[in-house]
């Protein structure tokens, strides 16, 4: 800590944000690289170092850089052949792109609850909802700690069903030492400005199987074996399968190359963070029932969230307007799938989401960035503490 005072002073009236996208060192200079150069599309010099770094990360085999976690879902739902009359099992709390990239191919979205303790599918409510249509199950590890693996690989297994990891907020995290992302069939990364590694907009599709690999390279480029082409494998491209344009430009991969190369350094700022708010709220959580983020202990984190889940809604609410009087942003989170207007049009809820609803009502995740401050921390902790439910 500087004890710089003017810069102590701005702190303690400017409001803290929920979050500050990082600035990696060489992103101005890899921006300028590409847009010197003459190859400004897709698949250039910053896509394959970027991808060599994920390869890296995770262990990956097959890393595709996309566009975005979106289209790495929907890519996956097309590798999965999905369509009209197969059901696939998806948690009731979660972002939307799951449901709708499943909803794309035309296949009904089932969604079951979650356990509590960590905002992930439940396994229980999984195996009460395979039918003989389930094709596959979509997982999101929730804040990058790890679903229930051991189950879900168990029940996938028995039933011949494909997982997919939505892995959006849990690259470089992992379950019994493996990588998320790399335990199912397919895996997604998101990098969206609001995810710790971030190219504005991005994704990336993992993979470990090779024959899935080869489909995966032909319907990101337009249904086109242009990959093969520019490998030298074949001596002209054209139409192969069905597809679309999943790749990012080189400007996007500058970006996220840089923020790679910084991956550790941006994972340490956000575990310090982290570690702050689990160190410094136990007394005040246990003296107004209110339940800290919880790791269990066969699973490595990401520190993409720091979430607090509160008695009740009303005291939730309570909480968000008692930081925003202190300029602090502490926002809720998704609603309910099964719950949400196209949910209740495309999908299918075997048994009510009432675990899924109350966490969705009672969540509020603290601000955490890489470069937030001991000052801004510290005012975080001291306006919790604060608050008496
Ligand atoms: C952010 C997010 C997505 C979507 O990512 P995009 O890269 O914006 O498409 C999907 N799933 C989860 C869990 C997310 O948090």
């Amino acid at each position: 800590m500087t004890a710089d005072v003017s810069s102590t002073a701005a702190s303690l009236t400017q409001n803290v944000p929920f979050n500050v996208p990082f600035r990696a060192p060489f992103e101005l200079d890899n921006l300028a690289a590409v847009l010197a150069s003459a190859h400004v599309h897709g698949d250039g010099k910053f896509t394959a170092s970027a991808t060599r770094k994920l390869r890296q990360i995770t262990g990956a085999p097959h890393v595709l850089l996309t566009t975005s976690c979106t289209h790495a879902l929907e890519l996956g739902a097309l590798l999965l052949e999905l369509q009209p009359g197969d059901e696939v099992i998806l948690p009731s709390f979660t972002f939307p792109s799951p449901a709708t990239s499943v909803a794309l191919r035309g296949a009904t979205c089932v969604f079951v609850d979650i356990d509590e303790t960590t905002g992930n599918i439940d396994p229980a409510a999984v195996a009460e909802a395979i039918t003989d249509a389930t094709k596959a199950i979509f997982v999101m590890h929730y804040g990058g700690v790890a679903a229930d693996m051991g189950p879900l690989l168990e029940l996938a297994a028995e039933h011949c069903i494909a997982i997919v990891e939505d892995n959006a907020h849990g690259l470089g995290g992992s379950w019994m030492g493996r990588q998320l992302g790399t335990i199912g069939t397919i895996g997604t990364l998101s990098f969206h400005d609001t995810k710790n590694i971030h190219a504005g907009e991005g994704g990336a599709l993992l993979l470990t199987d090779d024959v899935l690999m080869l489909r995966a390279e032909i319907m990101r480029e337009k249904g086109t074996d242009r990959a093969r082409f520019l490998r030298g494998q074949v001596d002209k491209y054209g139409w192969q399968d069905i597809g679309s344009s999943y790749l990012p430009s080189e400007l996007n991969a500058a970006v996220l190359d840089a923020q790679l190369a910084a991956f550790e350094t941006i994972q340490a700022g956000r575990h310090r963070v982290w570690d702050a708010y689990a160190r410094e709220l136990p007394t005040w959580a246990a003296r107004n029932d209110v339940a800290q983020m919880f790791v269990p202990p066969d699973r490595e984190h990401t520190a993409h969230l720091y979430y607090l889940r509160m008695p009740t809604e009303d005291v939730r609410d309570d909480f968000i307007n008692h930081m925003r009087g202190r300029g602090i942003a502490t926002p809720f989170h998704y609603v309910p799938l099964d719950a949400s207007p196209a949910g209740l049009k495309m999908g299918r809820t075997p048994v009510q989401c009432t675990r899924s609803a109350r966490f969705s009502a009672t969540v509020t995740r603290l601000p955490i960035w890489p470069a937030m401050s001991d000052d801004q921390i510290a005012r975080v902790i001291d306006a919790v503490t604060e608050f008496a439910a």
